[in-house]
């Protein structure tokens, strides 16, 4: 940079924090918006407080059977993830049979259970040691999926957004405190469809475990508190239509319905 230069860029920094100074009436400190965006939260269970929600992150083909379901040798294939938006998330009371709208633009709709870990500490190249130190609370969610784009834009080697990452495409139970549910490495967790049994599975037949989950995907991306991990689902997802009523649920949890309006 030569002198001229630096003086420039020093006379414009130097005038424009004087009229940031300068303007009366205007906070220097808190930035102001022209409007607000609301806040994606869980309910927790037993707590007047909620989790704020940073991150989405789910595990794909991480059941064995689902994975040769979907056309892939779950033997071969290291772990993969993706994320959905913030907002995606659908919050279900227990008790309830939620709303859910069918999406646009697909004619062929699934379902997918899945076991949620909601995290309360973040980190880098996280050992599976200690990886469930991070987990705060577990929920019962659905990885809802336009399984016709999915599909398309995998084939094109397009990104498959709006197959999973579009709005209200992560419905979700409130959040048990691990504290107090113990870690959720087995167990029954199963998917009805009007009544009508579709999936059924054990948590224990996952390929990559929530702790290695965790492990692995913080050597990716720095993992923060806030973060939500949907970590994969069973064999037999399958197509739902408006009127559908889907109950889900997991061993030790309550479980999870929404009609498809
Ligand atoms: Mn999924």
């Amino acid at each position: 940079m030569d002198r001229r230069s630096l003086f420039e860029t020093t006379a414009t920094l130097g005038l424009g924090a004087l009229a940031g100074c300068a303007l009366p009436g205007v906070a220097q400190t808190a930035a102001r918006t022209p409007f607000s965006v609301p806040a994606t939260t869980v309910p927790i269970v037993g707590s007047d407080l909620v989790f704020p929600v940073r991150r989405i992150y789910c595990i794909g083909r991480n059941y064995a059977a689902h994975a040769r379901e979907m056309g892939s040798d779950p033997t071969r294939e290291p772990p993969f993830f993706f994320q959905k938006p913030t907002d995606a998330i659908q919050n279900v009371a227990p008790g309830t049979v939620a709303d859910h709208p069918y999406p646009t633009l697909t004619r062929n709709y699934h379902y997918e259970v899945e076991l949620v870990a909601a995290l309360h500490q973040g980190g880098r190249n996280i050992p599976i040691a200690s990886a469930l130190d991070h987990v705060y609370a577990y929920a019962i969610g659905l990885d809802m999926t336009r399984r016709d784009l999915q599909r398309a834009l995998g084939d094109e080697k397009k990104p498959w957004e709006i197959g999973k990452s579009f709005d209200r495409s992560a419905p979700i139970g409130p959040l048990h405190l691990a504290s107090q549910t113990g870690p959720f490495a087995k167990g029954g967790i199963w998917l009805k469809v009007n009544g009508v049994l579709k999936q059924n599975a054990n948590l224990d037949q996952m390929i990559w475990s929530v702790a290695e989950q965790i492990a692995k995907l913080s050597e990716a991306f720095e993992l923060m508190p806030g973060d939500l991990i949907y970590s994969g689902t069973p064999e037999n997802v399958g197509p739902v239509v408006r009127g559908d009523v889907i109950d889900c649920h997991i061993d030790g949890l309550p479980n999870l319905g929404i009609r498809i309006v």
